[in-house]
């Protein structure tokens, strides 16, 4: 590629950020670092309607966490500025008169009023919805129809108005899309979509195309609801006449949940998030569960989103960042629908958290660990507890119940687990056990010599003395190998627990 590669997210800043916009910014960012290229952020906040407060620093939030941080973005700020859309409507009407100056716009002057009348007017059995198109402008309160001078006048008396594009009649247009392939549109079947609103501000169409242009964007990806939108702006770069500067566009796939589109709706009926992360709605209060806060590493996160619609070829399921910027490629992104399935998610956090290393997990453990009130004696202690129970850590919060019994000493006992099998033999076995560790050297290969020694000489199966072990040292039947178990938490914390287990096994 000769020139540098230009790629933008352009997000509207109107609340969470749903997987699929992640997956957008993931593709993005992996083909601009594929090709040494810039990877920008633009804040698309030309609707003010739409707009919600926090959520452009909450997107912000978000990619920082996921470890996908823009080149170019309001607040790391760079050549092409401002990156907010609100920040440049001085630019947009320039380009909507010189449309109109040329006739491919035009302005309107139509009420609200008036739209409503064409609605109910041209309603009929084959258009059940009509569409402000060729079929009724010539009938409308716009510049096509009105002289010069009354077009004038209405502009000079600030009447409300907007500029609509004038779409052409009998047109066929397309454009050769990234994953689809060559796409072809009629231009009769789209309307005359709004350019300018009367607030001033462009719409996504006229403000994508100038910003796509302007900013240099070589490469650009959206949601596949955006293709019906398309012969628009191919139109518009050939009227503003930057026909040979229009970015390559790949539309992405949507991601499916389990009844079609994947949806907010979906994760709250299946208990699983669809957001990066936590996302309260500033006007209602809701809070929308995020991946991040449900227990995702973001290493993990973008494993599994990239693996969403794209594959290497080969069956490997687990890429670090750096493969998959290295693999990346838009030939194998597949152009059907991907299906989400959060057992698979899991997964892959829990293929994350097992081989990462003990210290990248150190500091959020610790946070979880703390936040149950339990406190942490020293590092190396947490350290080794980490590495001894990551392996059965799906989520990161699984860290508090895997983790807990090695910061406390059990409060209650699986005692139907013990009970109906305890004996007096068995009670014996363990004083005498304690007292041979007396002088036993503390590591858990030589415990657990000493123990199957001990055993055999009692003629009593390991097997039938390991789970009362493990009860007395966890309080439940879960957790790492006994003997590592008390080789970490040490002689004297190992002799009290027995010791109290015994009671509480006899009483
Ligand atoms: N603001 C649009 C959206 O949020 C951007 C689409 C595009 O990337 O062009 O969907």
């Amino acid at each position: 590629m000769s020139n540098k590669v230009r790629v933008r997210f352009a997000p509207s800043p109107t609340g969470g950020l749903h997987l699929g916009g992640v997956r957008t910014v993931l593709y993005n960012y992996l083909f601009a670092k594929h090709h040494g290229g810039d990877f920008i952020l633009r804040i698309e906040d030309t609707d003010q309607n739409r707009y919600v407060e926090g959520a452009e620093q909450y997107i912000l939030d978000c990619l920082k966490w996921a470890g996908l941080e823009p080149d170019e973005s309001p607040v790391h700020g760079g050549a092409f500025g401002p990156y907010r859309q609100s920040e440049r409507k001085a630019m947009y009407r320039q380009y909507a008169e010189q449309l109109v100056n040329d006739g491919y716009a035009y302005y309107a002057f139509d009420t609200p009023e008036d739209l409503e009348k064409m609605r109910e007017t041209h309603k009929s059995a084959d258009n059940p919805s009509p569409q402000y198109d060729h079929h009724v402008r010539m009938k409308m309160r716009n510049s096509l129809n009105l002289t010069a001078d009354e077009t004038k006048a209405l502009l000079d008396a600030g009447t409300r108005h907007v500029i609509r594009i004038k779409m052409p009649q009998g047109e066929t247009i397309g454009f050769t899309d990234m994953i689809r392939g060559y796409i072809e549109f009629e231009t009769s079947l789209v309307d005359d979509k709004v350019l300018l609103k009367a607030d001033g501000m462009p719409t996504y169409h006229l403000a994508v195309v100038v910003d796509d242009y302007s900013m240099k964007i070589t490469h650009a990806f959206r949601g596949e609801e955006w293709l019906p939108s398309a012969p628009v702006h191919l139109l518009l770069w050939k009227y503003l006449g930057w026909h040979d500067q229009m970015p390559q566009w790949a539309h992405l796939p949507l991601i499916l949940g389990p009844n079609g589109k994947l949806s907010k709706r979906d994760g709250a009926k299946y208990g699983f998030p669809v957001f990066a992360m936590n996302w309260k709605d500033p006007k209602t209060g809701e809070l929308t569960e995020g991946f991040r806060e449900k227990g995702f590493l973001p290493e993990a996160f973008i494993n599994l989103l990239a693996l969403l619609g794209w594959n290497d070829g080969t069956e490997k399921e687990i890429f670090t960042k750096a493969e998959l910027i290295e693999k990346f490629s838009l030939e194998r992104v597949h152009a059907a629908g991907a299906k989400f399935d959060y057992e698979k998610a899991k997964w892959f956090n829990h293929e994350w958290v097992k081989q990462s290393v003990v210290g990248s997990l150190e500091s959020v453990v610790r946070g979880i660990l703390e936040e149950k009130g339990l406190s942490i004696p020293d590092e190396a202690f947490l350290r080794k507890v980490i590495g001894l129970v990551k392996e059965r850590c799906t989520l990161l919060p699984d860290f508090a119940e895997q983790a807990s019994f090695f910061f406390k000493s059990p409060v209650e006992y699986d005692l139907a687990a013990v009970k109906p099998k305890w004996s007096e033999a068995k009670d014996a076995f363990f004083k005498v056990l304690i007292a041979q560790y007396e002088t036993v050297n503390w590591s858990a290969a030589d415990l657990e010599a000493s123990f199957k020694e001990l055993a055999t000489a009692k003629a009593i199966k390991p097997g039938e003395l390991l789970l009362p072990l493990r009860i007395m040292l966890v309080g439940g039947k879960f957790g790492p190998g006994v003997f590592d178990i008390m080789e970490v938490i040490g002689k004297e914390e190992s002799f009290k627990r027995v010791a109290d287990a015994l009671v509480a096994f006899g009483g």
